[in-house]
């Protein structure tokens, strides 16, 4: 990595690890995620998509993409550090302390604007989890990992096979039926109800109850502190039948919740 030194790893996964780096012309840090680049050339076409994809994302809710390069079968995508790290582990440091309604609020309108604008770049993300969304140091989201994204209604849409955890994904899925944009939404109404209680919407002891609980829509309802329109959100966002959830654009502009989001963005 010339032009970087490596400062420390701050995640690692089954894809290699992500290493913050400092610049050394600039001295601006950054996080550089490094992908093993597979030998077969069909795969490692699939594993440049994330950074294809990313290069193309310009938004303030966004994590801002840097360059990529390749050395010794390795794919390295440098990118904005988000020193906030990631909204799992802020929300475990909550312990049991609620979020206040106005961070809640303004955290998931910055998701959903983020994630309209990729969907309107015709990419789903996938992969949308509290894991997945960083906060910066004045506490403005950035969506990221773009690891399992696709272009909307390219033939990877429909065969995705699902790697990771299991809560954030959309019944649809289950049922082997195509992910689509709604698929998307669903993951961001179960990191509203995280955000909201701390908690997955849907939690079994076993894959199959799991799945039986998401496919009938059923989770817990929300603490009656909070406002009657979040429950009505999420009950939007939870329609087992992506036809009858509302779409990001929905949210935001006409959904009758839109103007509480808005204000906060
Ligand atoms: P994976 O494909 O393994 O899920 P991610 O891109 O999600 O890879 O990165 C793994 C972890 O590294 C994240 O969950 C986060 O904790 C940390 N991380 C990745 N990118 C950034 C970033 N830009 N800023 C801060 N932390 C990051
Ligand atoms: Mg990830």
């Amino acid at each position: 990595m010339e032009g970087y030194s490596e400062l420390k790893v701050i995640g690692e996964g089954s894809f290699g690890r992500a290493v913050l780096v400092r610049c050394k012309n600039t001295l601006q840090e950054y996080v550089v995620k490094e992908i093993q680049l597979p030998k077969n050339q069909s795969k490692s076409l699939s594993s440049r998509r994330e950074a294809v994809l990313l290069s193309r994302m310009k938004h303030p809710h966004i994590v801002a993409f840097r360059e990529a390069f390749e050395a010794d079968h390795l794919l390295c995508i440098v990118m904005e550090y988000c020193r906030g790290g990631d909204l799992l582990r802020r929300i475990q440091q909550q312990k049991t302390t609620c979020f206040t309604l106005d961070d809640i609020l303004r955290w998931f309108t910055q998701m959903c604007a983020g994630a309209m604008y990729i969907h309107d770049m015709r990419v789903l993300h996938r992969d949308l989890k509290s894991k997945n969304i960083f906060l910066t140091d004045n506490g403005t989201i950035k969506l990221g990992d773009f690891g399992s994204a696709c272009v909307l209604n390219s033939p990877k849409a429909y065969a995705h096979t699902y790697v990771g955890t299991p809560y954030y994904v959309a019944p649809e899925i289950w049922e082997n039926k195509p992910y689509n944009n709604k698929s998307d939404v669903w993951s961001l109404g179960c990191v509203l109800y995280e955000l909201c209680t701390l908690r997955h919407p849907f939690q079994a002891s076993s894959w199959k109850n799991l799945i039986l609980k998401v496919c009938r829509g059923s989770y817990p309802p929300l603490p009656k502190h909070l406002p009657y329109e979040l429950q009505h959100l999420l009950k939007q966002m939870f329609k087992t039948n992506p036809k009858d959830r509302p779409s990001l654009h929905t949210l935001l502009t006409c959904h009758r919740v839109s103007r509480l989001l808005r204000a906060h963005l």
